[in-house]
Formats: structure tokens, C-alpha cells, sequence
């Protein structure tokens, strides 16, 4: 009985009645070319499972193409299984196993060599601590104490870190870890994954953002001296003094985040979900001139509770009714301030814990157990200046 138009079968197994069950299974019409029984047919005819049938045929024979040929080194293409077969595409050029993984490997070796090149580029250029930005001392610290691998030697990808935050958003943890990068004070891992990256047209290597590890490129300083020397860095009082500027600027900047990040989770929780824009991002500034992070959040949890009873009353969208979160919160705020309300704090929501910058801030640097979201920065920081 000839094999199947386009297939070459060899029999691995002496026992006749095994080569007898791998020869039905491939065996094809000579008038219609196609497979003279179905598979079903077969195993219950032997009385057998259909996994115990594919298994045996797939241990005891081989398939191969007399047709498909590796493009590379001409190894016929093999075939474990019909549904193998039946789902080759014939016009399509094709590389066997081993050809793939040689190419794989090459394609490793180049990628790699990229991310060396490009570290051991920005390392040659690397600036000492004492010239860096003090914005920079203070996220590099941050992204080490959030994301720092357990024996400090790197910084582990941002996808892997999956408890706490580096900011209280996640797009400004992106942000902050992109500035580190583009200002080279940080740079890929050359022991990051190879699939954490990819080379473009031009042998440019594409980072997965979210999959590289990262090192800190600070002259002559790595792994726990950097995390030392940085740490007594950003606690001198001369860093103080010199950062008060940048230090008030991410203070503020940390205040606003919080009541972002308070919203978001607290419209989530009535499923209302929203991007906060220009406008929002105004307001909340304007009232934490008044008051705290803390009483802000109460504000803003009155002003998503509004917009839920507000949906929940019918004839709006989520949509809308989330954006009504605006107006109701400028209303509040102006009522409040007109009236000279006493606004109680709001207690840390549970899933928008402190985040990696603020404790470095807030907690290390400052001397408070969280100020930054029971107290006003500018009292923080006013009492920060008439100390130094
Ligand atoms: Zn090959």
C-alpha cells in the first residue's frame, strides 16, 4: 500500500500489529488521495482511546514531507499527526526545528550584544553622585527602594514588582522611570531577558519597556555602596537646601498624584471609571492651596458619591455621570471655603498605600509618618526652611 501522495513513512516498530496500526492510520485512497479511513473509525475499530491511538503512531513512526524542505539546510519537514499534516501551508517557506533554534540563538547573540554596547556607552558617560540633579537622586533612591533587587545588583523589571507603587499612579511611575532612562541614569540590563527586547530594521534594539531589568549608572557606585551613598546623599542638609526648589515641586506634584489616584479608586469602586484632565487636575490643585491631601479626599469622595446617585437615578451614561465628578467637587470646594467649613480627613484608602517616593520624601527625609497626606506641604516644607 503506498503512503499518502506528498509523504514519506518510516515504521520504527517490529511488532506487526503495532506497524499494522501505524500503516492503517496513514494509508490513503489511491482514487480520492485522501485518508481511507477517520481517525475515529480506527480507534474504536482497535478498540483504544483516540490519545492512545495518536500516541502510539506518534512513538512508533515517522512522517516526513517528500515535498517541504527546510529552507536552510533541506531537512524534509516531519509530521507527528494528520491534523500535522493536514494543516502544513505548502507555499510557505519553512525552517525545521534546529535551523529555528540556530537562528534563535544568533538572533540572542546580536540582540545582546546591542544592549551591551548601548550600556557600556552610557556607563563611559556616567556622571558622579554629586552631579546628579537633585530630582534624580530622589527617584533614582525611590526606584531603588521600590524595585532594587534583593542582593541590590539591579533594578528589577517593573512588571515583576507587583507590590506597592513607586508614585501613586502607575503612568507616572512610567513617566519617572522613562526620565531616569533618557537622562542616563539608569540604563537596560544587559542581563535582562532577550525577549524583553527586540531588534528594528536599523539593528536598533526596541526595549519592552515593562520586561528590562535596569542598572543605575552612577560613576564608580553600584549595588549596596550606591544604595548607601545615595541614601546619606539626599539626607544631607546641604541636599536640602540645595533640592528645596525640585523638592517642593515633587511635594506638589505628589499631593495632586494622591487625589488622582483617590478618585480613580474611589470611582472604580462605584464602576464610574474616568481619565482626569486639565481642569480636574486644576481644581484639586487649587484646593490643596487650603487644604491637606487628606481633606481633599473627602471632598472627592462626596463628589464620586454624587456622581453614582447621580447614575444611579437613570437617563445617564457611566460616562457622564463621571464626568459630573468635576463640577460637584468645584462646588463643594467653594462652598467649603465660603463657609469656612471645618473638612475632616480622610483616612489612607487600603488600596492606594504610601507609595516608594513619598516615604522617601515624607517618612525619611522629612522626619513624618506619611505628612504628606495629613499635612499641608507648605507647612511641611515652611517648617523645613526655618530649620536649615
Ligand atoms: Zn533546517
Amino acid at each position: 500500500m503506498p503512503d499518502h501522495p506528498g509523504l514519506h513513512i518510516e515504521y520504527l516498530d517490529a511488532d506487526p500489529r503495532i506497524r499494522a496500526l501505524c500503516q492503517r492510520y496513514w494509508r490513503v485512497s489511491q482514487d480520492t488521495g485522501r485518508f481511507l479511513e477517520t481517525v475515529a473509525t480506527i480507534y474504536r475499530a482497535e478498540n483504544m482511546g483516540s490519545g492512545e491511538l495518536t500516541a502510539l503512531v506518534k512513538l512508533h513512526s515517522r512522517a516526513w514531507s517528500t515535498v517541504m524542505k527546510c529552507s536552510r539546510c533541506g531537512e524534509p519537514m516531519q509530521f507527528a499527526t494528520r491534523t500535522d499534516f493536514i494543516g502544513r501551508r505548502e507555499g510557505r517557506p519553512f525552517r525545521c526545528a534546529v535551523c529555528k533554534d540556530q537562528e534563535q540563538q544568533q538572533l540572542d547573540t546580536a540582540k545582546r550584544m546591542r544592549i551591551v554596547e548601548a550600556y557600556q556607552q552610557a556607563m563611559a558617560t556616567a556622571q558622579p553622585l554629586a552631579a546628579l540633579r537633585p530630582r534624580d537622586c530622589l527617584y533614582l533612591l525611590a526606584l531603588i527602594k521600590h524595585a532594587g533587587s534583593e542582593d541590590l545588583s539591579h533594578i528589577r523589571p517593573y512588571c515583576q514588582v507587583r507590590h506597592g507603587r513607586l508614585t501613586p499612579m502607575r503612568d507616572v511611575d512610567r513617566d519617572l522611570i522613562t526620565q531616569l532612562w533618557r537622562t542616563g541614569v539608569i540604563a537596560v540590563d544587559p542581563e535582562s531577558d532577550t525577549a524583553a527586547f527586540e531588534l528594528d530594521r536599523e539593528q536598533d534594539a526596541r526595549v519592552h519597556f515593562n520586561e528590562v531589568r535596569w542598572q543605575p549608572v552612577i560613576q564608580g557606585l553600584s549595588g549596596l555602596a550606591l544604595y548607601e551613598h545615595l541614601e546619606a546623599h539626599v539626607l544631607q542638609a546641604d541636599f536640602m537646601q540645595r533640592a528645596a526648589l525640585e523638592l517642593h515641586e515633587c511635594c506638589e506634584h505628589l499631593a495632586l498624584l494622591e487625589c488622582l489616584a483617590f478618585l480613580e479608586t474611589a470611582l472604580e469602586e462605584y464602576r464610574l471609571g474616568y481619565r482626569a484632565g486639565v481642569k480636574t487636575c486644576a481644581m484639586i490643585t487649587r484646593a490643596l492651596q487650603c487644604y491637606t491631601v487628606a481633606q481633599v479626599c473627602n471632598l472627592l469622595h462626596r463628589a464620586a458619591r454624587d456622581a453614582a446617585a447621580y447614575y444611579q437615578r437613570g437617563g445617564v451614561s457611566r460616562d457622564h455621570a463621571a464626568k459630573t465628578v468635576v463640577g460637584s467637587f468645584e462646588r463643594l470646594m467653594e462652598k467649603a471655603l465660603a463657609n469656612d467649613w471645618e473638612i475632616a480627613p480622610f483616612k489612607r484608602n487600603f488600596n492606594v498605600p504610601q507609595s516608594a517616593l513619598s516615604r522617601l520624601i515624607y517618612n525619611r527625609m522629612l522626619g513624618t509618618d506619611d505628612g504628606g497626606f495629613s499635612q499641608r506641604n507648605e507647612v511641611l516644607l515652611g517648617h523645613l526652611a526655618s530649620i536649615s
